[in-house]
């Protein structure tokens, strides 16, 4: 049986006073009227903890929207326990049933859900009607559907058989649970995490980041009305070092699908090496983290296409994307042009609320990044060896507002082109032409990570050159164009270095990581 033909989600324009746009306007209007109570799903049933945090807006954060349910280590183990009880049937069925459950969901998000999943996390993530809907709306339903064709590619995998000999590949899940860690900026990673190892067999403690569970709430539902059976996910929301502490150690942890910080994925790898005597099998371990993404433009690019992919690259979604661009490298002579339409740009964008679909800008995700942030601002504005020409305005009376900023600094090693800052804050090195092979040189070494990078050059040779010499520096690698929106099924993502495990989220290699196959041969 073939999988039903796929091709990527089309994505909503949502132009003013257009249907789609009333309809989503009128959701976000419903829903920031309610007031949710958001559970712990475990084995199927409606947990509520009554250890309570509040949902809030990030650019009204007075605007209460409902609480969420925290689990302790009591319901995580109990979630555990109710992952791997389910674990038997799940895996028993034949793979096609799984998989039509996650596509039945995709077409759920695709149709009717499809205003609540973009409403929830325009209003719990401070995303703009744009940033949503190619994220919770299009990204997600990619990733469900593209997966259950590289899943149906892995199934016809088989080796070669002689005569008298009938060899097989049988493509089972993972023994025991997987733990699935998400972050609050982008809803389908949020849901693709514990999806993909579900739709293989496994079953799932999902974690979801505290600051999504508006959004997380959306897609427990939509699981539950495409037939997820019970206990296959279990969504449990938690601090982060009490869910490690609770789960990390289980003997039964077959794997964990993480997407954060680089220092948290660092502990779970250094909590797993620790107990690795405990389990029934080494866990796979398979992260996407932080990045320090870069943009490097020969003399020879074109100075409006460098500024456009800055001015998009770097401050869509207030900058919070892993793949955001935030140090460059520019040559004096192609500086003055692309300075002048990336201030430009950057001065154009509005900022605000997400209900007025006109504003480009919202707030950042919440008070810790704000403060974050803002010093690594202030730090550029008391510096010697930097200068802010655009932005650098906080403001976190009513939202967490952060302006788009641009700093222009004579020093390559300045902080804020190393440290990942995870908001609106690009960082740009202006170099001499003789010095060209040594800021490749500088660009390569200048950050632990290699996530994502783009280079920018008209000169053939020198892209081959650029390409050549970057070639560990990006796991996502990007020729003309900004280093951010890779397309389920087109760019699969993900990095290398301190930037995760590469195990390319939207392509079969990462299917591959949460199977366990048992090769079978018969003879006759
Ligand atoms: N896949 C996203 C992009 O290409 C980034 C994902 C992330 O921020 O983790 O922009």
């Amino acid at each position: 049986p073939q999988t039903p033909a796929v091709s990527n989600e089309p994505i909503n324009e949502y132009r003013p006073g257009s249907e789609e746009t009333l309809a989503l306007q009128h959701t976000m209007d419903k829903m920031s009227a309610e007031q949710v109570d958001i559970p712990c799903y475990i084995g199927g049933s409606e947990v509520r903890t009554g250890q309570t945090e509040a949902v809030v807006m990030p650019h009204d954060h007075q605007h209460v929207l409902g609480q969420a349910h925290m689990g302790s280590s009591t319901e995580l183990n109990q979630a555990a326990d109710a992952a791997i009880k389910a674990q038997y049937d799940w895996a028993a069925l034949p793979w096609q049933s799984r998989a039509a459950v996650f596509l039945k969901a995709a077409d759920l998000i695709a149709g009717p859900y499809r205003n609540q999943i973009n409403a929830a996390t325009m209003h719990g993530q401070s995303k703009n009607c744009f940033q949503a809907e190619i994220d919770s709306a299009c990204e997600l339903i990619d990733f469900l559907r593209f997966n259950a064709c590289f899943y149906q590619q892995i199934m016809e995998q088989q080796p070669v058989s002689s005569p008298g000999v009938w060899n097989q590949l049988d493509w089972r899940p993972l023994e025991g649970f997987v733990m699935a860690i998400t972050p609050f900026n982008f809803t389908a990673i949020a849901g693709n995490l514990p999806a993909t190892p579900a739709m293989l067999g496994n079953t799932v403690v999902w974690k979801p980041s505290g600051t999504q569970m508006l959004s997380a709430y959306v897609i427990m539902q939509v699981f539950k009305a495409a037939g997820l059976p019970d206990g296959v996910i279990n969504m449990v929301a938690a601090d982060g070092p009490v869910a490690g502490a609770a789960l990390l150690p289980r003997a039964e942890l077959a794997g964990v699908h993480f997407t954060g910080s680089t220092p948290t994925f660092q502990h779970i790898f250094a909590e797993v090496g620790g107990n690795i005597g405990r389990y029934r099998s080494y866990p796979r371990l398979v992260g996407e983290t932080g990045g320090k993404d870069f943009v490097f433009a020969h003399e020879s690019a074109d100075a409006g296409a460098v500024a456009t992919a800055l001015a998009r690259g770097a401050f869509e979604y207030q900058g919070q994307k892993c793949s955001a661009a935030s140090r460059a490298y520019i040559p004096s002579a192609l500086w003055p042009a692309v300075q002048e339409q990336l201030v430009e740009d950057v001065k154009s964008f509005k900022m605000g609320s997400t209900r007025d679909f006109s504003n480009f800008i919202n707030a950042v995700i919440d008070e810790r990044s704000f403060d974050k942030i803002k010093g690594y601002i202030d730090h550029a504005a008391s510096a010697n060896d930097a200068e802010i020409i655009v932005g650098g305005g906080c403001d976190k009376s009513k939202g967490y507002f952060v302006e788009p900023t641009v700093i222009v600094t004579s020093n390559p090693a300045f902080k804020t082109m190393q440290e990942e800052i995870f908001g609106p804050v690009l960082t740009i090195y202006v170099y001499d032409e003789a010095d060209f092979e040594d800021t490749l040189d500088l660009c390569d070494q200048g950050s632990v990570y290699a996530l994502t990078g783009a280079i920018f050059a008209q000169d053939r040779y020198m892209v081959n050159h650029m390409s050549d010499r970057l070639r560990n520096a990006a796991g996502n690698f990007y020729i003309n164009d900004k280093p951010t929106g890779a397309v389920v099924g087109q760019q699969p993502f993900g990095g290398g270095r301190a930037s995760g495990t590469n195990d390319k989220a939207g392509s079969a290699l990462n299917l591959y990581r949460w199977l366990s196959p048992r090769t079978i041969k018969e003879t006759f």
